[in-house]
């Protein structure tokens, strides 16, 4: 599942391709997403160029140049773009935009992504993005927000995947980031030291960063052009690594896989206390 390092790297993509680009037509192939897509989508947007990408959380916010419009769109489970020459139809393509020179096409095998449109401001208080917490990577994760949510009982994990404290986290990057605070994921969040939740913030940043330069993890499903992305995949240090030696701690010493809220977590006993 796409999580904050796959769609930042999507934003990017979007961003040096086809922003400045006029919509000529929107092709509606299948309308049964997660939510059903909007009849007046070709419409509303025909005729209109794109002005600016913006990404909060695993959203991406297309604006428009001179325009009331806006579009919100999640890739859901398995959503992805393809940007073309030519019309080159698949399996599972279901909005096709048709702009000058290249056509863009959402793609989702699982349809648990969606494309919504939004007047003026209304993206930004509408109930996706509303209740979203700190974006991990800007100045306002640090130790004094952290501070605001260390009495919570729930486990680390669990806090890290809550959107509403941090956005853009998932069960990939949850694991990595823990692992290289070396937290113990089960713990109670209020059990956290200073320097511990202090830890969490640095590698938070750290692992989000480094993962956005490689262009993210999930390759599989995430194929946008031909451009090299997801060799984070290779670079991942404990997600999925279970029954496999600890990288830190070498020989003898084995990553655990337990579930977490139907989740799977992975972790070191050894070296993450
Ligand atoms: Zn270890």
């Amino acid at each position: 599942m796409p999580e904050l390092p796959e769609v930042e790297t999507v934003r990017c993509f979007l961003e040096s391709h086809v922003v400045g680009k006029k919509i000529q037509k929107i092709l509606t192939v299948n309308e049964k997403l997660r939510y059903k897509i909007p009849p007046n989508l070709n419409l509303s947007l025909q005729n209109l160029i794109i002005a600016k990408i913006l990404r909060r959380g695993k959203y991406l916010i297309l604006l428009f140049k001179d325009s009331k419009f806006s579009l919100l769109i999640h890739l859901g489970m398995t959503g992805y773009f393809r940007l073309n020459d030519k019309l080159n139809k698949k399996k599972h393509d279901h909005i096709i935009f048709f702009l000058e020179k290249k056509i863009l096409i959402f793609n989702d095998i699982r349809k648990f992504g969606f494309i919504k449109i939004f007047c003026n401001d209304e993206v930004f208080c509408s109930s996706h993005l509303k209740n979203i917490g700190v974006e991990p990577l800007s100045e306002e994760f640090n130790l004094d927000y952290f501070n605001f949510f260390k009495k919570r009982t729930v486990d680390l994990k669990g806090l890290l995947m809550n959107q509403s404290f941090v956005a853009g986290l998932g069960n990939i990057y949850c694991s990595e980031i823990l692992y290289d605070a070396r937290v113990n994921p089960l713990r109670k969040t209020y059990s956290l030291k200073k320097f511990e939740r202090l830890n969490i913030i640095k590698s938070t940043k750290k692992i989000l960063n480094k993962s956005i330069s490689c262009g993210g993890t999930t390759i599989k499903n995430f194929i946008v052009s031909e451009e090299k992305i997801g060799y984070f995949k290779n670079k991942l240090k404990v997600y999925s690594r279970d029954k496999k030696n600890c990288l830190r701690c070498l020989k003898g010493v084995f990553i655990k896989k337990v579930k977490q809220n139907g989740r799977s977590t992975f972790f070191c006993e050894n070296c993450q206390k």
